[in-house]
């Protein structure tokens, strides 16, 4: 069966993210736990919240993957940005680790001039101050595009940041199509290729969930900007494959392209019948 779904508003609670999704012909989704611009993270109704997780049950929906505020940023050069990020962290993980089947995706940052072996070695204290050795949530560093000075578009960078981290065995990595795209991972000509260097840099083991983004730009632009599934230069045909591929079929896909909720319904109808299982 295709894990397929949309991010999702999280304004209304987490029954609503669920019935959204069950709207849409989804069974997974993904959701900012807060402002994704900003810091406050909303008040958890227990009843709502509880609604949402024998929903859940009730449904086989999930895994649920939070996304970390755009904000949030490990390898800043400034002091106070690096503890904000440690602190919503921390406060994430609180929150998750009473979701099961949760995972929680972040940007791994921007070294803003640094440079990306420094970049590299704050995310990796970052992620050694937050990671516990019983926690449940995995940890999914995002392949980004490469643009400005975002550390993360090259699979050694993502390589380097796990193998410093103690316990690496709740870290995976999410992949972005439109990121790969624009940073030059040719999907479209050679999916077989770049899941084989996946493979060799960082281990298909580690690989646990899709962005499944068209993109509105051309190979290696390092832009990141998402495109309807189908209407970028990914095309139909690319992500079909992509969908349906033996060594990534059985994982979760989640749309982040410009759409409303039917737009969405609209994407997850054809891509349902273009998944062979
Ligand atoms: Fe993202
Ligand atoms: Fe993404
Ligand atoms: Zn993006």
């Amino acid at each position: 069966m295709l894990k397929i779904g949309c991010h999702v508003s999280s304004s209304n609670g987490y029954t609503s993210m669920i019935e959204d999704t069950k709207y849409i012909g989804g069974n997974v989704f993904q959701w900012f736990t807060r402002n994704p611009r900003g810091c406050q993270a909303k008040e958890i109704n227990p009843i709502d919240f509880s609604n949402f997780l024998s929903l859940a049950k009730e449904y086989n929906f999930g895994p649920f993957l939070a996304h970390a505020p755009y904000t949030l940023n490990p390898c800043s050069s400034k002091e106070e940005v690096r503890e904000f990020a440690l602190d919503v962290f921390k406060k994430d993980m609180e929150i998750l680790e009473k979701i099961p089947n949760s995972m929680y995706n972040f940007h791994p940052g921007s070294h803003v001039g640094q440079g990306k072996e420094i970049g590299i070695q704050m995310i990796i204290e970052l992620l050694n101050n937050v990671i516990k050795e019983e926690q449940s949530t995995i940890i999914l560093l995002e392949t980004m595009a490469g643009k400005g000075s975002e550390v993360g578009s090259r699979f050694e960078e993502l390589k380097m940041i796990i193998d410093g981290v103690k316990y690496n065995n709740h870290l995976g990595v999410c992949l972005d199509t439109c990121h790969v795209f624009d940073g030059e991972y040719d999907i479209v000509n050679h999916l077989d290729e770049v899941l084989d260097e996946f493979d060799r840099i960082i281990g298909l083991n580690r690989l646990k969930a899709i962005h499944l983004n068209d993109t509105k730009n051309p190979f290696g632009s390092h832009k990141d900007r998402h495109e309807c599934i189908g209407k970028g230069y990914l095309g139909i045909d690319a992500i079909s494959r992509i969908i349906n591929h033996p060594k990534l079929k059985h994982l979760p896909f989640y749309l982040e392209t410009p759409n409303e909720l039917d737009g969405y319904k609209d994407e997850i109808t054809l891509l349902k019948s273009k998944y062979i299982g």
